[in-house]
């Protein structure tokens, strides 16, 4: 993908700017047309380096948020000044660069550049001056553009040790760190909207056997099966877990104890009713118990308490005699 530089400042400067900065880098340049309308624009493009006026209030500020926001924090800004004189002495260019960097870099400007356009005369700078003047700004962009490339990389693999650590290599749901990491921001986003929430917990019914009968390898197969058959069944709003071994986990945002009751005999069907063609040669009958629980007052917020019925709801079950779902504390009832 192409790097891309979005340039904020007045019409002066984006004027002079544009044109030399398009000679000197081969990336997407953007214009702001108004430092104001600046930031919808870094929001919804995230580029890699934005290159602001110097020594303009408007900004300083622009540059302070955009450092604000964690999401656009890695954007590189380079605060740049392009006067058209020099000072008159020397000592006073030193003092005001200064001043100006120092400012640039107290309101989380990662650079800053100070180029004049002509010397204390207002006579053209000497050929070389110029050139020196490009080598430098073109090495400052490149500088911010490798630091953007390292950072989105680092972002990447950063996203793909995430999916690694969050699910279950055998049969890629979800894993129980996973819901460990879920389950309370499902409880926190009930609450704050006042929305029912409940848990289904599934086990598998006598799956030792199949280990026992036709090895750990079919065993893992028909685990990796029911996983499938179970992902492709759910509505839009449930989340599947592993929770460990042959026992899955099931949050339902939204949805009431009662609903969740139905939810769970229809998985209960939807496992039992059809066999799983594990190989060519074997088709494995198999059937789950399942708990519910609904999210009550008294819950504490990580959602373990809730977990905890269900987990208990599911021992009922397989007391009960298996494939079949209890919920409630009210020991709702009902045969798969
Ligand atoms: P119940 O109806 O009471 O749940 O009986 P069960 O046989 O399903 O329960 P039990 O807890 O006795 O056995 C669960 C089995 O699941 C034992 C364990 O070896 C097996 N298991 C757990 N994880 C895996 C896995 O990843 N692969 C395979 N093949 N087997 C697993
Ligand atoms: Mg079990
Ligand atoms: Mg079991």
């Amino acid at each position: 993908m192409d790097a891309s530089i979005l340039l904020v400042g007045g019409d002066d400067f984006l004027a002079t700017l544009l044109v030399r900065i398009r000679n000197l880098v081969s990336c997407t340049v953007e214009v702001a047309p108004s430092p104001n309308e600046a930031m919808p624009l870094i929001q919804a493009q995230q580029p890699d380096l934005v290159i602001l006026q110097g020594n303009q209030t408007v900004s300083l500020e622009l540059c302070r948020q955009i450092k604000e926001q964690t999401r656009l924090a890695w954007i590189y800004c380079l605060l740049l000044d392009l006067p058209t004189s020099k000072l008159a002495e020397a000592w006073q260019d030193d003092f005001w660069i200064m001043k100006c960097r120092a400012e640039a870099l107290e309101n989380g400007a990662d650079a800053y550049l100070w180029l004049p356009q002509s010397d204390a005369n207002g006579a053209a700078l000497p050929k070389d001056t110029v050139m020196q003047q490009d080598r430098l700004l073109s090495a400052q962009i490149a500088s911010g553009l490798r630091m953007v490339k390292n950072h989105r990389e680092l972002m990447r693999t950063n996203d793909i040790l995430s999916a690694i650590a969050l699910s279950d290599p055998l049969t890629e749901l979800n894993n129980r760190r996973a819901l460990d990491w879920e389950l309370p921001r499902q409880v926190q986003n009930s609450r704050s909207r006042s929305e029912q929430m409940s848990v289904l917990m599934l086990d598998v019914d006598y799956f030792k056997n199949i280990n026992d009968t036709y090895g750990h390898p079919i065993g893992d197969r028909a685990l990796q099966l029911i996983s499938g058959r179970l992902r492709h069944n759910l509505r839009f709003r449930d989340t599947l877990f592993r929770y460990g071994g042959e026992e899955f986990v099931i949050l339902l945002s939204g949805t009431d104890a009662q609903e969740a009751l139905l939810v769970g005999r229809r998985l209960c069907r939807l496992i039992g009713d059809q066999p799983f063609a594990v190989n060519d040669d074997l088709n494995l009958e198999m059937t789950i118990s399942a708990g519910v629980a609904s999210l009550n007052d008294s819950d504490d917020s990580k959602g373990a308490s809730l977990l905890q019925r269900a987990d208990q709801n599911l021992l009922r079950a397989k007391a009960a005699g298996r494939n079949r779902v209890i919920g409630g504390q009210e020991g709702l009832k009902d045969k798969g």
